[in-house]
């Protein structure tokens, strides 16, 4: 890995806490501006159109568009990076430096809860529309600015980051194939450090010197957010990239900076209920992903249709048990299958019999299916990064346009008026033709596909670095169903229009 601190004013901006203070105040400033844009349009009076505003205004353009969709572009090259300038972690960590600085309990520190808001968000997106409407999104991010506060008066670090946010853990997921990491440059160093001062926080005197006048300020140091200690560091999904560790060190001991993609995949399998999280995004990103696709979409929500008719449950029920349906399952109608094929071929097919070793990273054929899929998930993110940057990049391609309306007219009701009643502006177009755009996004797919077979392959090495096969097809088919569901979208939904 080379060390982006070792470049001149790379590393001096790195190292300088004023300018990472000054670009998240911005972009915090820029997130209060998208919501003020939402917070009193709905639609426009007097028209009969639902959802007039979605592309025109703002709040829903600048947040669900640009800001939520150019971030997976971030994810996919620096991993977790967002998380370093993200303006409501930055205010979840300066409130919750004066606030009562619990510590959080064992049993909620842990991916449930983040699991839990992932599936209501895409329960309110069912049932509201949020994403369509300036207020809902405004609102929205209301919501979240108040649980940013109030988790940080109460808990200290990033109680925020680690409990209620799904972008978070998303981006921690891709992060642990990112090519782009934060570690320690020599971990004896570390081991003989008593300070820990990277980590450790507290007050401290610093030293300013003005010519020949000599002062001391008693400064305040940040101890890490999501109390890690770098050079434990073994994955990248929990780091947040603030930078903080590496600001403190008094060594010099820190490097940041990109190294081969999937560099340390399969070293360890995911934590149980990241294993969960995982599961829910993908029955999520694989719905989401083939709507455009009718057959398929009809297909998926077929069973919560028949129940819901059943049932007799009008929209809102319906809604209810389709998020049920693709949250938990989809994924698991997805993911048993490559399971089932590890279990076979390692029992009945796996031609010589071969003890693992005794200390480490064991691959045992007799684990139940949830102790499998914590090791068999991993080829899975390589492929939905792949879906995600996707549906990012048609998005931001067919909308990219309305860019110069928003600015101009942040309320979005003279751009529509324009646009669609006394058409004086001539509709924004795509950037790139679809021509050109189906056969990138063609190949984004191809290559996440790839490289999922490649972290198949990396998850089914055993200590003695040997590939058990059976791990190896398992892995392979549980990516090789969902890259076919994804492939069948983009070919009915771009190739044949
Ligand atoms: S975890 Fe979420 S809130 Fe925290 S810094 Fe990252 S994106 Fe922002
Ligand atoms: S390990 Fe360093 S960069 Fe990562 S969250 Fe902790 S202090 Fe921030």
């Amino acid at each position: 890995m080379n060390n982006l601190l070792d470049v001149k004013f790379v590393g001096q901006i790195l190292r300088s806490r004023w300018s990472w203070r000054l670009l998240r105040l911005s972009l915090l400033l820029l997130l209060l501006l998208i919501a003020a844009a939402g917070w009193h349009h709905h639609t426009i009076p007097g028209l009969e159109v639902k959802d007039p505003l979605m592309y025109t205004n703002l709040a829903t353009y600048g947040f669900w568009v640009v800001w939520m969709m150019g971030v997976v572009f971030i994810a996919l090259f620096f991993g977790r990076a967002w998380c370093s300038v993200c303006p409501l972690g930055w205010l979840n960590g300066l409130v919750a430096r004066s606030g009562f600085k619990l510590t959080l309990p064992r049993w909620i520190n842990n991916y449930v809860s983040v699991t839990i808001v992932l599936v209501l968000l895409q329960l309110i997106v069912y049932l509201f529309a949020i994403h369509r409407y300036p207020d809902f999104t405004a609102w929205l991010i209301g919501l979240m600015l108040l649980l940013t506060v109030f988790s940080g008066a109460f808990f200290r670090g990033r109680a925020f980051c680690k409990l209620l946010c799904p972008a978070g853990a998303v981006f921690g997921l891709y992060a642990r194939i990112a090519p782009f990491s934060l570690r320690v440059k020599d971990e004896p160093t570390c081991a003989g450090c008593d300070t820990r001062a990277c980590v450790s926080g507290g007050r401290f005197w610093k030293k300013i010197s003005l010519g020949r006048a000599v002062g001391y300020w008693h400064a305040e140091r940040d101890a890490c957010p999501v109390d890690l200690f770098p050079a434990e560091l073994r994955d990248d999904s929990g780091c947040t990239l603030c930078l903080g560790c590496l600001q403190n060190c008094d060594r010099d001991n820190m490097r940041l900076g990109f190294r081969p993609w999937l560099a340390e995949l399969g070293k360890d399998r995911l934590a149980l209920t990241e294993g969960l999280f995982l599961l829910v995004l993908l029955g999520m990103l694989t719905a989401n992903f083939s709507k455009v696709n009718v057959d398929l979409r009809e297909l998926i929500f077929w069973l919560p249709e028949q129940v819901a008719q059943l049932l007799g449950w009008q929209a809102g029920g319906y809604n209810l048990l389709a998020v049920l349906w693709i949250t938990l399952g989809l994924p698991l109608l997805l993911t048993v299958p490559g399971w089932l094929v590890m279990r076979l071929a390692e029992t009945n097919f796996s031609p010589v019999p071969r003890p693992d070793p005794p200390t480490g990273q064991q691959l045992d054929v007799t684990a139940g299916w949830w102790q499998s899929f914590r090791r068999l998930a991993l080829p899975y993110i390589p492929l939905l990064l792949a879906a995600h940057a996707i549906l990012a990049l048609v998005k931001l391609n067919a909308k990219g346009g309305y860019l110069p309306l928003v600015l101009g007219d942040p309320s979005g009701v003279k751009s529509y008026l324009a646009i669609n009643i006394m058409t004086t502006v001539t509709p924004p177009g795509v950037v790139v033709s679809l021509d050109l755009l189906k056969w990138v996004v063609l190949l984004l797919l191809i290559a996440g596909y790839a490289v999922s077979l490649i972290a198949a392959q990396r998850v089914a090495l055993d200590r003695t670095g040997a590939i058990r096969w059976g791990y190896f097809f398992g892995a392979a088919t549980g990516v090789t169903l969902v890259a076919a569901l994804y492939l069948a979208t983009i070919i009915v939904w771009l190739f044949i229009r």
